[in-house]
């Protein structure tokens, strides 16, 4: 998509600190971090969000949650803890409508969701 700005990153359009890479999913730093390590992990492929996304290729998800796992495994997240958060839509909090994967760590993260 032309005027979206995750797929104007995918193509090197627009600078990010990058952190992963494989031919399908790459990993940058948030440009506004909410915590110490707050990465986006996004598909090559465009869909608007996480149902679009399933409904356009099934696998994509395998590939993202491939990356991040790698990633973690690569770096030490794993040991610190980290989650991983996607919105779907703009009254959860949705800015970007290109699918992405939040990955949050911080010493303590707050108890949402527990
Ligand atoms: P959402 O609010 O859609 O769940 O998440 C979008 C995220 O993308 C936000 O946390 C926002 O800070 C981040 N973001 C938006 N534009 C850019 C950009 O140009 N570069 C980077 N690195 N992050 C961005
Ligand atoms: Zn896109």
């Amino acid at each position: 998509m032309s005027d979206c700005i995750f797929c104007k990153i995918m193509k090197d359009e627009i600078p990010v600190e990058k952190v992963y890479q494989d031919k399908n999913v790459i990993g940058f730093k948030d440009i506004h971090p909410q915590a110490e390590t707050h990465l986006l992990f996004v598909h090559k492929d465009h869909s608007a969000d996480i149902v679009e996304m399933m409904e356009n290729d099934p696998d994509a998800i395998k590939d993202v949650m491939n990356a991040i796992s790698a990633y973690a495994k690569k770096t030490g997240l794993c040991d610190r803890g980290f989650r991983i958060v996607t919105n779907v839509g703009e009254s959860a909090g949705q800015s970007v409508f290109h699918a992405h994967f939040h990955v949050l760590s911080h010493a303590r993260l707050g108890q949402f969701g527990k």
